[in-house]
């Protein structure tokens, strides 16, 4: 490719817009452009690089056992009712009426889709397992798209289904596909954990993200992990040992009693007036979970990790509730209190989840309802209703300990590329897709579904492996191998030295550009950092000693050449490719 054919533009400055660092660079290095909101142009520099990685995905996912198929963008309501998604997706799911008003929706995933095709072709547990994938544009109505390709709204996804006839089958191809991930993104040159992103103490579905680890700005979830045992989980799902603490006030409170703690709204200023840690404080917080209130109690010097509080709860969206509904929920019940001084008493008739970690609480402080006062040396049973519900809804925290191996968690944050999810019969069984087995007899399938964002899997290698001039793509996903620039495209020895390197690479089969634009050295330098091809290979004033330049990307290492080593090196590095 010639640069001055290349069809690109790069751009001075980084789009206003951009908060990630893949947003910007891929941005301004002429790789995407914004169509609308959450929705990007592959541009043909893009293109080359989505390509690749769906290359890899495809390969190994093929040598997996995995079969491709192509399914359609647009589903029916009807399927979407079937497996009882249609209500509860939300506004995620774009919906649309074509011209005899029938309900469409854009497929933001394919679940019900594969299962209505199972269940017309697997009629037998003789046509299992079998695992089913496809690359494809998906699209989900964000509320808020950013960040470019990591959170868009339309993207590229791989989405895979497995059916199967028992948990065991469902738990040979989970353990298939993990591995088959780690030789994926190890070939895009990611380095991703998997991680947990179930607790697996509930039981029933169990799933695993692969996360990049990054220190950049993209990093959406905290992840905790052990140095001393393979511990690793999403914040969403983390759990952890606490440290010591002191959780049985008795050496506070002599006798259970309502005191007067004017103006104590935080528990800062609480703990202070009661000169007590905060350890000792029951903390009441009022969430809504589908548009429902519930009170969620904890200690007070801990957070809730409000989608393991949806869990418990059993609901599909979660918020903290506005000072003007809890205002309302004070007025329904008969109370006035101010938000500080809310407690479980009087809320009986609605749903309380209670942290495992209160069961350990003796002679506390609790808010009941009454501004400026709080019970003190309260005991459950005893003085607060009956708590029937306590789950693990705390946020795990640097400096809890490995709930495996005790020893410190470590955290990091990790931009998610894929997931493997154990789905059982989540959707085998409403939509009745069932095969017979050896006995005539019917049964769901088992099923298991694993998605890798491919567009997102791109934006991640940008954030990890970048520097302030531009992108260091990794070798196997760049989108061109190697630059050549000559310095003087009116130097006839330059031009002929690197015409004939470009021409020995393309012969060779290495996707090579040759930078023949009539542009200072500097501004071709620059173009060739922030594109981030893997290698430069620069014809100067040293042609005339018989040199050129050999530079990685990578490590910024530069040496001085001759052109047909710099040739050699980099068909080898190229024919190294994993
Ligand atoms: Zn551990």
């Amino acid at each position: 490719m010639k640069m001055s054919k290349m069809f690109v533009q790069t751009l001075r400055e980084f789009p206003s817009d951009a908060e990630v660092v893949s947003h910007k660079m891929l941005a301004r290095a002429g790789y995407i452009r914004k169509l609308t909101s959450g929705v990007y142009n592959y541009m043909p520099l893009m293109w080359r690089v989505l390509k690749k990685v769906e290359k890899i995905v495809r390969e190994e996912m093929d040598k997996a056992g995995a079969q491709e198929l192509l399914m359609p963008f647009v589903q029916p309501k009807e399927l979407w009712e079937e497996s009882g998604r249609w209500e509860v997706y939300g506004k995620e799911l774009m919906r649309l009426r074509d011209r005899h008003d029938r309900e469409m929706c854009l497929g933001p995933t394919h679940e019900e889709v594969i299962t209505s095709i199972a269940r017309d072709v697997i009629k037998s547990y003789k046509q299992m397992p079998v695992n089913l994938y496809q690359i494809q544009s998906k699209f989900r109505d964000e509320v808020r798209p950013r960040y470019g390709l990591l959170r868009g709204r339309e993207f590229i996804m791989k989405d895979a289904y497995s059916f199967d006839t028992s948990e065991e089958g469902l738990d040979k191809e989970y353990q298939n596909m993990a591995e088959a991930y780690k030789r994926i993104f190890d070939r895009c040159g990611l380095d991703t954990k998997m991680v947990q992103s179930d607790s697996g103490a509930i039981g029933g579905s169990v799933s695993h993200e692969f996360m990049v680890i990054t220190d950049t700005d993209a990093g959406e979830n905290d992840v905790f992990y052990c140095n001393n045992c393979d511990y690793s989980a999403n914040s969403n799902h983390a759990v952890s040992n606490l440290p010591e603490a002191v959780v049985d006030g008795k050496a506070y409170f002599a006798e259970t009693k309502i005191v007067d703690t004017p103006k104590t709204h935080s528990i800062e200023e609480l703990s202070e007036f009661l000169n007590i840690p905060s350890t000792l404080i029951l903390k009441s917080l009022v969430y809504i979970v589908d548009k429902k209130p519930v009170i969620a109690l904890i200690r007070a010097d801990r957070a809730v990790e409000e989608t393991k509080l949806m869990n418990a709860a059993g609901g599909n969206d979660i918020r903290i509730a506005s000072s003007a509904e809890i205002a309302e929920l004070m007025a329904e019940k008969g109370f006035n209190a101010e938000p500080g001084f809310i407690g479980p008493k009087g809320m009986e008739d609605i749903t309380i989840i209670a942290d495992e970690t209160v069961k350990e609480m003796k002679n506390f402080v609790v808010g009941i309802n009454e501004t400026d006062k709080h019970l003190v040396g309260a005991n459950l049973g005893k003085d607060i209703p009956h708590i029937e519900h306590f789950a693990d809804i705390r946020l795990v925290e640097r400096g809890d300990f490995c709930p495996q191996c005790g020893k410190p968690l470590f955290v990091t944050k990790g931009i998610e590329v894929g997931n493997i999810f154990k789905l059982g019969t989540k959707y085998s069984k409403p939509m009745n897709a069932v095969y017979l087995d050896e006995n005539g007899k019917t049964h769901p399938y088992i099923m298991g579904c694993y998605g890798i964002g491919i567009s997102r899997t791109a934006a991640a290698a940008v954030e990890a492996h970048h520097d302030e001039h531009g992108i260091k793509w990794p070798l196997s996903i760049a989108p061109y191998h190697v630059v050549i620039v000559p310095v003087n495209i009116k130097d006839e020895l330059q031009m002929q030295i690197a015409t004939k390197m470009y021409d020995e690479l393309l012969k060779a089969g290495v996707e090579v550009v040759l930078d023949d634009r009539d542009e200072r050295a500097g501004v071709k330098f620059k173009d060739a950092d922030l594109i981030g091809f893997p290698y430069r290979i620069t014809a100067g004033k040293t042609v005339n000693e018989g040199f050129v330049e050999y530079k990685i990307r990578e490590t910024g290492e530069i040496e001085k050449v001759t052109p047909q080593d710099a040739v050699k090196h980099i068909i080898e590095a190229v024919a190294n490719i994993k």
